[in-house]
């Protein structure tokens, strides 16, 4: 009885410990607000609402205002994309959401991402699957998201300064692959190392114009299936010197 007494006691803690960590963790409610009325279940009118509970649940978790240059903290949770430096911006939360929930990501599996910028995609990703590799070709932002990430203790998630047309075959095959930058085709590259069974998520068009957001799977026989989602603007992936 004693036992149970006790046991009754550290549940009661516990649970009321999870409880007022999440009320008070910095920005949650702003965090709670972003995903219901931007992305989940109060969407606006037009927008595909997002029902991958891992992913809305990682929404909630992943501390959006880290990612941001310190001038943009206030806007961090607004239905935009944003200004990170060297010309680049971090993705809109419903672009971020949507994209994750293409990939049907799982808890086991090995993601990459092409365009880390500041990392948050790759944060987001880290809440559900096992390890993400993602690269980056501005040194800077590349660094930085590193430095941030380790900050953050998102463990599982590789940074690589370099250019992403070629991949990170070592780490490959993936069960999942996103590009956040615009390219006017899929690199072969990519296509190589998705798993059979494995999605891709990719901007394909022009740059500096609307370009389709494609779904790419690779079926179990090796052949390759797209499929036009939504039109998006995205930066465009730019090439390193060979
Ligand atoms: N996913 C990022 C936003 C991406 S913006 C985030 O969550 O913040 C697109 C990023 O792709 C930019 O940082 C840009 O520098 C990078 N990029 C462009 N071309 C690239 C390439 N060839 N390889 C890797 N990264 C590239």
């Amino acid at each position: 009885m004693r036992i149970l007494k006790t046991t009754l006691l550290a549940m009661m803690l516990c649970a009321a410990t999870a409880m007022g960590e999440r009320a008070d963790a910095p920005h949650q409610s702003e965090r709670d607000r972003m995903v219901r009325d931007q992305i989940g279940e109060r969407a606006p009118w037009g927008r595909t609402k997002v029902r991958d509970k891992a992913v809305l649940d990682a929404m909630r978790r992943a501390p959006r205002h880290e990612f941001v240059p310190g001038v943009s903290i206030s806007a961090a949770y607004s239905d935009r994309p944003l200004p990170i430096g060297h010309g680049q911006t971090i993705s809109q939360p419903y672009i971020v959401a949507y994209m994750t929930e293409m990939l049907k990501p799982k808890k086991d599996q090995v993601v990459l991402e092409i365009g880390a910028g500041s990392g948050y995609q790759a944060a987001i990703l880290a809440e559900i699957v096992k390890e993400v590799y993602t690269i980056e070709i501005v040194p800077g932002l590349g660094e930085q998201a590193a430095k941030r990430l380790e900050r953050l203790k998102y463990t599982n998630v590789t940074v690589k300064v370099g250019d992403g047309y070629h991949g990170w075959k070592e780490h490959g095959p993936y069960d999942a692959i996103i590009v956040t930058a615009a390219t006017s085709h899929i690199p072969p590259p990519l296509i190589e190392q998705l798993k059979p069974g494995g999605r891709m998520a990719i901007p394909v068009g022009p740059p500096f114009q609307v370009q389709q957001l494609l779904l790419v799977e690779k079926r179990d026989d090796g052949s390759v299936v797209q499929r036009s989602e939504m039109p998006v603007r995205f930066v465009p992936l730019t090439r390193g010197k060979e």
